[in-house]
């Protein structure tokens, strides 16, 4: 990726992922800002490594002989060689079905890929387009598309709203957010996300609550909720 990431899921987040705790829901953002992410990549590489190192360091239950047994079955597992896997994953990269909206195709990272292929359909307002993935059960996980020069009403949040930049940029009142930045915002933050005039956007966006749009008539907003939620 050509420009640097510069909005990172926090260590706790990193960890939590690791060890599985997080709620799946949480945990997809997560794992498609790490396909993105070179950075966290090395960041869960340790991560990992530190926890297995803990777990060995830990007393063993079970009698010498199973533990023997069990680190002979793990060896025993056959590893493709590195070049095979990386040529794999390339082939799964190529055979990806593409995501299209507003005549555009967009290649997700590889964790995403299933789910989406599963989207509801694109539901469309003004320069604003949203799909429902089927994964959400605490929270409403949905792809949202964003044409060039458009803007999203104001909204504060009811809950946790975390936003994945898949593709071009978005901007708002904090900064500018390009490909695999993560935006985590909270019930304390109102913000008003845009695009430029020469670059549309794709999201992942996880949201635990529905947004609160805060200008313009009520009778307007409450459509204008259900459209995002
Ligand atoms: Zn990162």
């Amino acid at each position: 990726m050509a420009h640097a990431i510069k909005f990172h899921p926090g260590m706790s987040l990193l960890e939590q992922h690791a060890e599985g705790t997080l709620s799946a829901d949480i945990a997809l953002a997560v794992a498609a800002h790490i396909d993105l992410c070179p950075h966290c990549q090395q960041l869960s590489r340790d991560i990992t490594t530190d926890l297995a190192c803990q777990l060995a360091q830990q007393p063993v239950k079970t009698n010498n002989t199973d533990w023997q047994q069990m680190l002979n079955d793990i060896m025993a597992q056959p590893q493709l060689p590195k070049q095979a896997t990386t040529m794999q994953q390339q082939v799964s990269a190529q055979q990806a079905e593409p995501i299209i909206v507003n005549q555009r195709e967009f290649i997700l990272p590889r964790s995403l890929q299933r789910l989406a292929a599963n989207r509801c359909k694109w539901l469309q307002l003004g320069g604003i387009a949203t799909a429902k993935l089927p994964a959400g059960n605490d929270y409403h996980i949905s792809l949202l598309y964003i044409d060039k020069n458009t803007e999203v009403p104001q909204h504060t949040h009811l809950g946790l709203e975390m936003t994945l930049v898949l593709a071009g940029k978005i901007v708002d009142e904090n900064g500018e957010y390009s490909a695999g930045d993560l935006l985590i915002n909270s019930p304390d933050d109102t913000h008003t996300p845009r695009t430029m005039a020469d670059e549309d956007c794709l999201c992942l966006s996880v949201l635990s609550a529905p947004l609160k749009f805060k200008k313009g008539l009520t009778r307007l907003l409450n459509p204008l909720q259900q459209f995002f939620y």
